[in-house]
């Protein structure tokens, strides 16, 4: 599983500039190594001060961490606390009141409005609705709705009255819907009749009921609709029932639930990138903890920020940086129902432009595809749009190439935006590994140190340390308050997936191979661990190749994955986007043995992948995320039977099947 190559060789630097130094939360890294001591100095004490001082607390805590039935970590257990209290009535208080909370940008470029209090009377009518329909703390809620101020109020609302919600993305089937509902086992779920994107009408409401008619939701009783687009679809009397009906006659104020910070908040399911998707419980006050904190030390929230992050509320990313992590430090936040592409793959840029965006949150699957937009039409180039208010990026989801931060850096944040590229998982909850925007140096694709408090090191497969420059298995040491407190209903699942007995039960197994450079301590994601490569002896991770293709300039997008070779073990297979048409026949031949050659030159020829296969995309999951475990199946001409519920674009794995 390690990685016994030196990471990327990547010597650029880029200080963070002076002016975002100086008025920094985290200011340079004095500030920062301070707050890493304090936490190595007084483990509880630096995250029971934090919880103090981030929190409201209706009850305070006494104890701060419980390690008696570890990996089943409690924090701050005998503390109460309510989440929607601490995004929204603490917000009046603080005279945040008549500031705008969320900027809703819809599909159609229509505009909509909501500040704290009219957020506030909202969720408080929504929970007095959830209420009215017999649901109450401990029910789990399922959410199936798109990008919507109704979505961020209805997660609010099941929080409000201690509700649990698992929140599915929009995009999937309804069987994948259906089995999300019987796992949760929920009693309502809540919807919208249609939603639009990319200028379509597309259905919601209907994919419910074709899920429920697919049978076995016995605890369900309630679904609540969200009317969007006024389509036509129909109404099961007694079961479904209009959001606006629901909230009609409800009072604009709810005395929130008051429960223990372990209460679980969320059931998220994980991507599936890597296998079947885990139903991931989360807590209340260490969730709510580190989501607001990280709005506060990696995005160095201030309170004239307009935060936008592109993500999906079906997501980890939206639940942690749109529904709660903005609201409890009092932004102002964008919410977009929309695709980047649509109505022309400028549409990012018009939108920073159009809202004046502060701080900009994407993942690089939209950068990458935002690159290759702009090199086709000049016209939605990002250079046709003022992006003058920016003063921060950040990118999530996966590695970030080089060169996609490279021109992310240039075009978007034109040199003077820091790029904070945090890696996390739907299982921390929050940030992991990030530069702070006012403190870190950072180096194009690599997500640099731990944030103060969270643990993570470089270990080999019995678990022990390995020296930098050496890669590894990335794990945490030691809990923190957000982690992932049990798979939903598997409790030996979440044991054997991230406490493995290997590695002594106590760590935290993040699946993601690492490497730290041997100067600067710098943490570099060298791809999952079960897609390092070895050949002729030689480990590598997949990042590193798949970077080495994206820097060449007629490369839009890359994945690389070994394939069992008589000769050499494993042998690499490249599957590659081109920025021009996907080329066959002679010409595909030419531009393959021309890529492996450039592969070769900039690694070495260990690296050179025997095969290429050019495709028109590259086999992802609905959160963006390139399926690399798809590509390993194909690569071996192998039929593919592992669970596809998750692929965004099943078509593609037709085109990919053997070389162009
Ligand atoms: P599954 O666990 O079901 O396979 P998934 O891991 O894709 O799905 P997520 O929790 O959404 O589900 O994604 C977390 C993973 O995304 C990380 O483990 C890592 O592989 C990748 N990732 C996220 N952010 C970054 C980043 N900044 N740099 C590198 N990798 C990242
Ligand atoms: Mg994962």
């Amino acid at each position: 599983m390690a990685n016994d190559n030196q990471g990327l060789q990547e010597n650029r630097v880029f200080a963070p500039p002076a002016e975002f130094v100086a008025n920094a939360a985290i200011s340079g890294m004095d500030a920062y190594n301070k707050l890493c001591a304090e936490a190595a100095s007084d483990y509880e004490g630096f995250w029971a001060r934090l919880a103090r001082e981030n929190l409201d607390w209706h009850k305070p805590f006494t104890t701060t961490l419980d390690e008696s039935e570890a990996p089943f970590y409690k924090w701050f257990a005998d503390g109460e606390l309510n989440v929607s209290y601490n995004c929204l009535d603490r917000n009046l208080k603080n005279g945040n009141a008549n500031k705008t909370a969320i900027i809703f940008e819809a599909d159609d470029g229509k505009v909509t409005r909501a500040t704290y209090q009219e957020l506030y009377e909202k969720v408080c009518k929504f929970a007095n609705g959830l209420k009215s329909r017999g649901i109450k703390k401990g029910d789990r809620v399922v959410i199936y709705m798109s990008m919507s101020i109704e979505g961020v109020a209805a997660m609010q609302a099941c929080a409000r009255i201690g509700a649990t919600h698992s929140v599915v993305f929009g995009g999937f089937s309804a069987k994948s819907l259906q089995e999300r509902i019987i796992d949760a086992g929920a009693v309502a779920v809540i919807t919208a009749d249609e939603q639009l994107r990319g200028g379509k009408q597309l259905p919601l409401k209907t994919i419910v009921d074709e899920a429920l008619a697919l049978g076995g939701c016995t605890t369900m009783k309630d679904v609540i609709v969200y009317k969007r687009t006024g389509g036509n679809i129909p109404i099961v009397e007694g079961r479904d029932i209009w959001l606006h009906d629901l909230v009609e006659s409800q009072p604009a104020e709810c005395e929130p639930e008051w429960v223990s910070a372990e209460h679980p908040l969320f059931i998220l399911y994980t991507s599936g990138s890597t296998g079947t998707p885990k139903g991931v419980q989360h807590s209340t006050g260490g969730f709510l903890l580190w989501a607001a904190l990280t709005m506060k030390w990696s995005f160095d929230i201030k309170p004239s920020d307009v935060f936008w992050c592109t993500a999906d509320i079906g997501w980890v990313t939206g639940h942690t940086y749109i529904a709660y992590g903005p609201l409890a430090v009092g932004a102002t936040e964008i919410v977009f129902e929309g695709v980047p592409t649509y109505p022309n793959a400028g549409r990012f840029w018009e939108t920073i432009d159009k809202h004046k965006a502060t701080i900009f949150y994407t993942a690089p699957t939209a950068i990458r595809s935002l690159i290759k937009a702009a090199d086709v039409d000049p016209q939605v180039h990002p250079k046709n749009y003022d992006l003058s208010s920016l003063r921060l990026l950040g990118s999530v989801g996966e590695p970030i190439n080089p060169e996609a931060w490279m021109w992310y850096y240039k075009n978007i944040g034109h040199e003077k935006c820091p790029i904070v590229d945090t890696f996390w998982q739907t299982e921390t909850g929050g940030h992991m590994i990030t530069p702070l925007p006012g403190a870190t140096p950072m180096v194009p694709g690599s997500c640099t140190l731990p944030l103060p408090g969270i643990m993570t090191a470089i270990v080999d497969e019995a678990g022990h340390d390995v020296p930098n420059g050496q890669g590894g298995i990335l794990v945490v040491k030691r809990p923190w308050p957000s982690m992932i407190r049990t798979i939903w209903g598997n409790p030996e699942r979440f044991k054997t997936s991230y406490f493995p007995d290997e590695l002594g039960g106590r760590m935290y197994l993040a699946g993601d191979g690492a490497i730290r450079n041997k100067d600067t301590g710098y943490f570099t994601i060298t791809g999952r661990i079960d897609d390092v490569l070895n050949v002729s002896g030689h480990r590598m991770g997949t990042m590193e190749i798949e970077s080495a293709l994206v820097a060449n300039p007629i490369v839009a997008e890359a994945a690389v994955v070994g394939k069992p070779d008589d000769t050499t073990g494993e042998s690499i297979c490249a599957f590659v986007v081109l920025k021009q048409a996907r080329p066959t026949g002679e010409e595909a031949k030419k531009l393959a043995l021309e890529l492996r050659n450039w592969v070769a030159k900039e690694i070495g020829p260990i690296a050179k992948p025997k095969e290429i296969r050019f495709g028109d995309n590259l086999p992802k999951t609905r959160s963006g995320k390139i399926m690399r475990r798809l590509l390993r199946v194909l690569a071996r001409g192998e039929t593919i039977t592992q669970d596809v519920s998750t692929l965004e674009n099943p078509a593609i794995l037709e085109q990919l099947k053997e070389a162009s």
